[in-house]
C-alpha cells in the first residue's frame, strides 16, 4: 500500500488553479467534458468528473485525455469486472480493516482465494489498516512505512503484479470503502487520508532501483485514479526519510505539497486536529487500540504483530490478486464485484 500513497504524490502533471468554483459553475464545466468525451463518459457522477478536471488544472483539453484514456483502460482491462472484498460475499482483504459496514473487520491473512502474488506481497509490506475515517469524512488509511521490506519488493515482485495488486486495492478503497464514506457524510467522498509511521525507517529501506520502480507503478496508478489524497502526515520521520524526501519532493506539484505535512516526533496535536481521538491509533497518540483483533489498529507481518501469511498449494502463481477462479467468477456473478444493498 506504500504504492498507494506514493501514487498520490507522484504525479507531475498537475497545474494549479485557486480559482473558486460555484457549483453551477462546476456542473457545467462536468457536462461540458462529459459531451467532449461522449457515450463511455455517459453514467459518470458529476463530482467523478470534476476529479479529472481537477487534476489538470481545469484544462479541459488536459482532463479530457486523462479522462478517455482512463475509461479505455478500465474497458480493455475489465477493471469493473475486478473482485473486491464485501461483507456479503466474503472474500478475503487486501488491506486489514477497522471500522467500517461493508466490511468486517478482519486481518490479511493466508486464504485459498489468494493468489501466490498477493501471499508474497503482503508478507513484504510493512502493515497496513483502512482505520476508520478523519473528522472530515475520508477514511483513514494508516501504513508502516518503517516496515516495508522495500528491497525484497523491489527484487521480488513485477511491476505487473503490483500494478494488478495495486489497482485491486483502488478498486477496493472506492467501490467499498468511499461507498461507505459518501453514505454516511451525505456528500459524495472520493479523497482519503494517509498516515506513514516512519518508526524503524532506516537507510536500509532505499535502494535508487527500488525507488524508481516504485515511482514507475505510482504514475501508472495515479494516472488512472486522480485527485484521491485529502492529507498525507508523514510522523515519526527520520533523518534517513529527509535524504529520501529531498529526491521524492523535485517530482511533486505545490498543490500537493501543500497537502503533505513531514512531521518528526511532535506530531500527536496535528493530528488530532484532523482525526478524532477514538478514531486514532493509541501508539499515534488517540484512544483507539482495536484491541478486538490480533495486532491491533495496524497489523504488521514485519513487526512481529502477525504471523507471516504461508503459502499453500492452491494459491496460484498468477499476476492476480485472486485465484483464477475468483477471477472467471466474478465476470458473471455480481456479488464478487458490487456492494449488494440491504
Ligand atoms: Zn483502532
Amino acid at each position: 500500500m506504500v504504492f498507494e500513497a506514493v501514487s498520490h504524490i507522484l504525479h507531475p502533471d498537475h497545474k494549479k488553479d485557486d480559482h473558486e468554483r460555484s457549483n453551477e459553475e462546476i456542473t457545467n464545466e462536468a457536462e461540458k467534458l462529459r459531451a467532449s468525451v461522449g457515450d463511455l463518459a455517459q453514467n459518470l457522477a458529476i463530482d467523478r468528473l470534476t476529479q479529472f478536471l481537477d487534476a489538470n488544472g481545469w484544462d479541459h483539453g488536459a482532463a479530457k485525455e486523462q479522462l478517455e484514456s482512463t475509461l479505455l483502460w478500465r474497458q480493455e482491462k475489465q477493471v469493473d469486472m475486478c473482485p473486491v472484498a464485501t461483507a456479503k460475499n466474503g472474500l478475503p482483504v487486501l488491506v486489514s480493516v477497522r471500522g467500517y459496514k461493508n466490511i468486517q473487520d478482519q486481518n490479511i491473512q493466508s486464504h485459498p482465494q489468494l493468489s501466490e502474488t498477493s501471499i508474497r506481497i503482503l508478507n513484504y509490506l510493512g502493515g497496513d489498516s483502512f482505520h476508520k475515517f478523519d473528522k472530515e469524512g475520508h477514511p483513514l488509511l494508516i501504513d508502516r512505512t518503517g516496515y516495508h521490506q522495500s528491497k525484497e519488493l523491489g527484487n521480488d515482485v513485477t511491476s505487473e503484479e503490483i500494478k494488478h495488486f495495486q489497482v485491486a486495492c483502488n478498486e477496493f478503497l472506492n467501490r467499498v470503502i468511499m461507498l461507505e464514506a459518501s453514505e454516511r457524510a451525505g456528500r459524495p467522498i472520493h479523497k482519503e487520508t494517509i498516515i506513514f509511521d516512519c518508526t524503524h525507517m532506516g537507510l536500509w529501506q532505499f535502494h535508487m532501483s527500488g525507488l524508481l520502480k516504485l515511482k514507475q507503478v505510482a504514475e501508472y496508478v495515479q494516472g488512472y485514479y486522480p485527485e484521491t489524497l485529502a492529507h498525507l502526515f508523514v510522523v515519526n520521520a527520520p533523518s534517513a526519510f529527509l535524504v529520501m524526501w529531498r529526491i521524492i519532493r523535485l517530482w511533486l506539484d505545490p498543490k500537493t505539497l501543500e497537502k503533505i505535512q513531514i512531521l518528526g516526533k511532535d506530531y500527536q496535536d496535528v493530528l488530532l486536529k484532523y482525526v478524532d481521538s477514538e478514531s486514532l491509533p493509541d501508539f499515534l497518540g488517540g484512544n483507539c487500540s482495536c484491541c478486538h483483533l490480533a495486532g491491533g489498529c495496524v497489523p504488521s507481518v514485519n513487526e512481529g504483530r502477525i504471523p507471516f501469511l504461508v503459502k499453500k498449494e492452491e494459491n496460484e502463481k498468477v499476476p492476480s490478486v485472486y485465484n483464477s477462479d475468483i477471477m472467471k467468477e466474478a465476470k458473471t456473478n455480481v456479488i464478487y464485484r458490487q456492494i449488494v444493498k440491504e
